[in-house]
């Protein structure tokens, strides 16, 4: 250990001794030690390093969706543990559903002392599907345990592509085992929730049940692209 990283208020030894007021002083733990279990958990929590600097302050609000999405996103984190819904963010590539989820993550993680799980899932499947393919059940059950375990799990990009009768079956189990022990999941997706009639919907990749599941787990929020105000304003302007 470098003498750098050495915490200068207790010396590493992890307690600080304080004066009471009734004149004992008594050791306590140091605010260094918290600081480090939020950085473990943080870490555990797999957050790919492109979405690292996300947070909700960071978060860019473009029009009316955004904001929705925003403080239902907040609202996620303030209800937990024992909030009821979860979310899901549906939209176009580029308004910023990955940065809110990761958002929500971090604070969970970082300041209600969740233990997080961040998943792409496409690559969690496939990850599996190797495991499958070797006939490697523990190394598939290893994959497994943290994402189920997880006090708030976030399936980023979900229903990207049509998938397997396998993989489909797969996120279910995934799915309704967060169902059933009522633990926090935020997703997000490029499809739209529910069908429009135009083009696919999560429902026609994931299936009408799992997709209502979801609807029963999460607030939906399907989030525009672009800036409304800006089209308004330069619309007045052309008039
Ligand atoms: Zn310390």
């Amino acid at each position: 250990m470098s003498e750098q990283s050495i915490c200068p208020d207790c010396h590493g030894t992890g307690f600080v001794v304080v004066m009471q007021e009734s004149g004992v002083s008594a050791a306590q733990p140091c605010r260094c030690r918290r600081d480090r279990l939020r950085d473990l958990r943080l870490r555990a929590a797999g957050i790919p390093r492109r979405y690292e600097h996300c947070t909700f302050a960071s978060f860019n609000l473009l029009n009316d969706t955004m904001a929705r999405a925003l403080q239902l996103a907040r609202k996620v984190v303030e209800s937990f543990p024992g909030g009821e819904h979860g979310l899901l963010l549906s939209g176009p590539c580029g308004v910023g559903k990955t940065h809110l989820a990761v958002a929500a993550l971090r604070e969970l993680v970082e300041e209600r002392g969740a233990r997080g799980c961040f998943v792409e899932v496409n690559q969690l499947l496939r990850s599996l599907q190797d495991t499958f393919d070797r006939n490697a059940e523990t190394a598939g059950r290893q994959i497994l345990e943290p994402i189920l375990g997880a006090d708030v799990l976030l399936l980023d990009d979900i229903g990207v592509t049509r998938g397997t009768p396998w993989a489909r079956e797969t996120l279910g189990l995934i799915i309704n085992e967060r169902y059933n022990a009522s633990a926090l999941t935020l997703l997000t997706t490029n499809l739209p929730a529910a069908g429009s009639g135009e083009g696919e919907s999560l429902a026609d990749r994931l299936g009408v049940r799992l997709a209502s599941r979801l609807a029963e787990m999460c607030w939906v929020v399907e989030l525009q692209g672009g800036d409304f105000r800006r089209t308004i304003k330069s619309a007045d302007f052309r008039s």
